[in-house]
């Protein structure tokens, strides 16, 4: 069935070959990184178009804003599909929100999230699978653990029992240093084999947005977060 791709659509695509083109550069096969569109600001029926041209996993930062947009697109057919990605700050008593509309939580930074996110899974629900944001660096950016914080982190995440320790997230500061760049994501990378030294088994590296994908698939991200290069520039002002 031929049909006609909408801009937004287009710019899916463009983002799927540099992902393509990033991973054979990298000698990695396209299937090892998962495309995570991150739809904040954006409404439910721009996530309903790239869910059109075949993208499932989307990523959001606000609660609020999330589940109307889940609530929204829960009547199609393909609704079912779709794996919901929590990236933003976690206020503590948001966590119910959270552990009952999403899949997927990248940002978890402290051991209270943790715990409430685990308590508050509902015990029909496979486990909530999560990341421990790093701050990989340093004073420049404030949401995270450092590194020297997560073993400590791991292991309490690890043994909470409806929460699956998947991996780790980081967001570097923006630069225009691709060596920079690549530096803190190796750095992410070298955590969680680090962690993995320690008996944790993560397979997750959740790294990489529109301005540094390439640099972070070639350190080993398995799954990116990519904003702008499919929905566009987000407003300013808007306030959560
Ligand atoms: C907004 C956001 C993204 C996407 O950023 P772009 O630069 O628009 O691709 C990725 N990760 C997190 C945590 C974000 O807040």
């Amino acid at each position: 069935m031929a049909s006609i791709q909408s801009p937004l659509q287009a710019r899916l695509e463009k983002v799927r070959e540099r992902i393509a083109m990033a991973c054979l550069n990298a000698g990695r096969t396209p299937e090892s990184v998962t495309l995570i569109a991150v739809g904040k600001t954006f409404p439910a029926a721009a996530i309903r178009e790239a869910m059109q041209a075949g993208q499932r996993h989307f990523g959001e930062n606000y609660v609020q804003e999330s589940i109307e947009k889940v609530a929204q697109l829960a009547a199609l057919p393909d609704a079912t599909e779709l794996i919901w990605h929590f990236i933003g700050p976690i206020q503590s008593n948001k966590t119910r929100l959270i552990a009952a509309n999403f899949q997927w939580v990248h940002s978890v930074d402290r051991e209270k999230v943790a715990r409430r996110l685990s308590e508050q899974r509902d015990v029909h629900l496979p486990a909530l699978k999560v990341c421990i944001e790093i701050n990989v660096s340093g004073e420049s950016s404030k949401s995270g653990v450092s590194p020297a914080e997560a073993p400590a982190l791991a292991d309490q995440i690890a043994a909470l029992p409806r929460l699956s320790l998947r991996g780790l997230m980081a967001i570097p500061e923006p630069t225009s240093d691709v060596s920079l760049a690549r530096r803190r994501f190796a750095a992410l990378r070298e955590l969680r084999d680090q962690l993995n030294a320690r008996g944790h088994a993560l397979d997750t590296l959740s790294m990489g947005m529109t301005a540094d994908m390439d640099a972070a698939i070639a350190e080993g991200a398995t799954m990116v977060r990519i904003g702008t290069a499919i929905f566009g520039e987000r407003t300013a002002g808007i306030t959560h």
